[in-house]
């Protein structure tokens, strides 16, 4: 039997999570919700001394010169502690959750392709000082989908050797709190020989407050209204040599778009596991509310002796249930080092799609209690959706699926 049981010290953790997500988040949410793009203070407050805490032990213990003990054989659990903590964050508030200082999708960039040199470099910053922000930059006007078509160019300057890069970038998330408010990065990619497709794309990292960083615009948004969503502009950003993502196989050759794509193994559990978040938000409120007007599901009954109601309630929370085990399950081949590219992508296009049909359904099954902004369901609602669409929409995500499956190639099935 597969066991998801979590070691004690990770439970005792994700207890103290669930603390903030109830008794902080909550109480805020629609406070940031209606102040779009306002900073939730208070959250990042109370998360960054116990997150740079944790990125401390952790850097130790890559680094073998810790107090911690060294890593025996199984699971890598800062991985699973990272998951189920995405997922209680989610539950608390997915915008706020969006606003962590740490290393987020820039992080997971650097985690799954820079070289340990770099990684020291790049990381060692979330273990000291005050709160920091790392977010990734790929979408472009153009260019979302079908990222063999980026723009945004980098160019070796052979008098500084140092990397030129020109261009713009939509919808990035913690664009602005990576990039201006603070010493954090972004990993943007771009391409060094726009003729080459795919095979000229590398990842470069950018830091906070590098000349040439502009924010062009911030979005104004359906959903998770907190978080820090900008579109960038790079106009003659100078970085070093070597800030480009991979060792000397991604310097000399085309194998940085491959190593690139590693991130969303990575990022696509870590979204799948916010649309649970928020699916178990509304859920649990749904079956709550109706519960207090003596709507209980009665389990024991066959489903045609069901309203229609008790039956919509357990569709709820088998779609719930799914997903969240197939978060897990790409989550626990991460952990163990197997490759999870297809349950990542299987993950991602369930949960994303499922948080969207369990929250619509929450706000349908409350009627004006659901609509109401007196409530949160609304907001889930709201919120949801993006899950659906970011680190690749569902439709790409099922393509991959599908792809893998039935072993096409991407010219094959497209
Ligand atoms: C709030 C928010 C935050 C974001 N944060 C980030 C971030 O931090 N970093 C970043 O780089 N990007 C970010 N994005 C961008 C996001 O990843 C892209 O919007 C997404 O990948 C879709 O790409 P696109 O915008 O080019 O849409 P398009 O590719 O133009 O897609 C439009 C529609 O066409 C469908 N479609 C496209 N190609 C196919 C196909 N081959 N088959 C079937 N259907 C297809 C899509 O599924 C979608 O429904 C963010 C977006 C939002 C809204």
């Amino acid at each position: 039997m597969i066991s998801f049981d979590l070691p004690e010290k990770i439970k005792q953790e994700l207890a103290m999570v669930g603390y903030v997500a109830r008794d902080v988040m909550r109480p805020i949410s629609r406070k940031y919700d209606e102040g779009e793009h306002e900073r939730p203070q208070e959250y990042i407050d109370m998360m960054w001394p116990m997150l740079k805490e944790q990125n401390k032990a952790q850097l130790a213990k890559a680094n073998g010169n810790g107090s911690a003990k060294p890593e025996k054989t199984g699971p890598n659990w800062a991985i699973l502690r990272l998951i189920v903590m995405i997922e209680m964050l989610s539950w608390g508030d997915a915008g706020i959750y969006l606003c962590t200082p740490n290393g987020g999708l820039g992080g997971a960039a650097v985690e799954a392709v820079a070289t340990p040199e770099q990684k020291a470099r790049f990381m060692n910053r979330f273990a000291e000082g005050g709160p920091k922000w790392g977010a990734m930059a790929i979408t472009e006007p153009m260019a979302g989908s079908d990222n063999s078509s980026m723009r945004t160019t980098a160019v070796l300057d052979p008098e500084t050797n140092e990397w030129i890069l020109n261009g713009e970038k939509v919808f990035i998330t913690n664009g602005s709190l990576s990039l201006k408010e603070s010493d954090g990065f972004c990993v943007v990619w771009a391409t060094v020989d726009s003729q080459a497709g795919r095979a000229g794309i590398k990842s470069f990292v950018v830091e906070g407050r590098t000349p040439g960083v502009n924010i062009a615009k911030q979005e104004h948004k359906l959903g998770i209204r907190s978080s820090d969503t900008v579109a960038l502009h790079f106009d003659n950003v100078r970085v070093p040599y070597d800030n480009v993502l991979g060792g000397a196989e991604v310097r000399k050759g085309g194998e940085g778009f491959k190593g690139a794509m590693k991130t969303f193994d990575a990022s696509r559990p870590a979204v799948a596991a916010s649309a649970v978040g928020i699916a178990r938000a509304a859920l649990e409120f749904a079956r709550e509310t109706l519960a207090s007007e003596g709507v209980v599901v009665d389990y024991t009954k066959p489903k045609h002796k069901l309203t229609a109601v008790e039956r919509d309630l357990i569709e709820m929370e088998a779609q719930y249930k799914a997903s969240w085990l197939l978060t897990l399950r790409a989550t626990a081949q991460m952990a163990y080092g197997e490759s999870n590219r297809l349950e990542a992508s299987m993950c991602k296009a369930r949960a994303g799609a499922a948080v969207t049909w369990i929250t619509q359904k929450a706000v349908e099954l409350l009627g004006p209690l659901g609509y109401s902004r007196e409530f949160l369901a609304e907001k889930w609602m709201r919120d949801a959706k993006i899950n659906d669409i970011y680190e690749g929409t569902k439709q790409i995500n099922l393509l991959i699926v599908a792809r893998s499956i039935l072993g096409y190639s991407r010219k094959e099935l497209s």
